[in-house]
């Protein structure tokens, strides 16, 4: 039994995908693991066209393209150019620059390598968007933004931010993050608030009938308890007697908002506000794969493969799917 998923160095990452045939190879064997079979006519034989890296059905003569479905179809870019983004991408720990990346792949415009990020970052809010938080949540919420502009609840210049962190206990009742979401929010309402709660599982239950998402612990900011209050939940309100120290009473979701805003800050040297949910549903993909680091090229991949993409005119436009879950 081969193993799910394997670590590659630089070196063997080279040796094992140096040209476009090789990753074609590799996508066939992630997208179909059980041999090709025609979308078709369910028919398991077909010939295959390398030079266009079609399968062509013995049966009923459709062909179907390796990156048909996926992140990668209808792309100029060639299939090795996108693996070595997403190695790039699955590498950095934390988030490299499209600059960087285009330089560092030789890539001719900005324009692509900004795209093939974006299409990746989809692929990874998209993957997220099927998972939702149990349990105990710490929840706050932050604003993100230009240096030196307004800061506050209501602030204008802005963007709001909510931010959720499912917490679980170990044997010794010591409590540890488990995953994380954040999504761009028009304001901190008790609308907005109830609308990140559905989007986090709030209504969903075990398959034995219990709520998945039970309760929040949050700075008793009043939107909390309205949205609480009208789904059913436990709402626990940490006392806040100075600002300063709601890092130590809520600490898991301020590491993840400030580890955000620093990469934020850094790699990207900040972000406009209409894509501002792509980075942050980047950094929370990375935050919920922390222990699978090793992994995260193969998870990456899987990702691209399931996911729907987006062309340029629907990022130049800021179509909606992108910036909210
Ligand atoms: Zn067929």
């Amino acid at each position: 039994m081969p193993k799910k998923y394997k670590e590659r160095s630089l070196i063997e990452f080279q040796k094992e995908f140096p040209d476009n045939e090789a990753c074609a190879k590799h996508l066939v064997e992630q997208r179909w693991p059980n041999g090709f079979v025609c979308p078709r006519c369910g028919h398991n034989e077909a010939w295959y066209l390398s030079t266009r890296q079609l399968f062509d059905c013995k049966m009923c003569r459709f062909q179907t393209s390796v990156t048909a479905g996926t992140i990668f179809h209808g792309t100029h870019t060639p299939l090795v150019n996108w693996y070595w983004v997403l190695y790039h991408m699955a590498m950095d720990k934390v988030g490299v620059s499209v600059a960087e990346m285009q330089r560092l792949l030789d890539i001719k415009q900005y324009r692509t390598a900004w795209l093939m990020a974006h299409k990746i970052r989809k692929a990874m809010a998209d993957r997220d968007a099927r998972y939702s938080l149990a349990g105990l949540v710490e929840m706050d919420d932050s604003f993100f933004g230009p240096k030196g502009t307004k800061r506050g609840r209501g602030s204008e210049r802005k963007s709001t931010v909510l931010c959720a962190v499912s917490l679980y206990r170990d044997r010794q009742g010591e409590e540890h993050p488990g995953f994380a979401h954040m999504q761009v929010v028009d304001n901190a309402s008790g609308d907005s608030i109830e609308g990140f709660l559905e989007r986090l599982g709030c209504g969903s239950t075990t398959k034995e009938g219990h709520d998945l998402l039970k309760a929040i612990r949050t700075d008793g900011w009043r939107s909390y308890g309205r949205a609480t209050k009208r789904r059913d939940m436990s709402h626990y309100k940490v006392v806040l007697r100075d600002p300063k120290a709601a890092g130590k009473l809520l600490p898991w979701v301020h590491r993840v908002i400030s580890n955000a805003k620093a990469v934020i800050r850094g790699s990207h040297r900040g972000v406009s506000e209409k894509h501002l949910q792509a980075y942050l549903s980047e950094i929370c993909y990375r935050f919920n794969r922390r222990f699978w680091e090793r992994e995260l090229f193969d998870r990456l991949i899987k990702a691209c493969i399931s996911a729907q993409t987006i062309t340029h005119g629907d990022l130049v436009r800021g179509q909606q799917s992108i910036h909210r879950y």
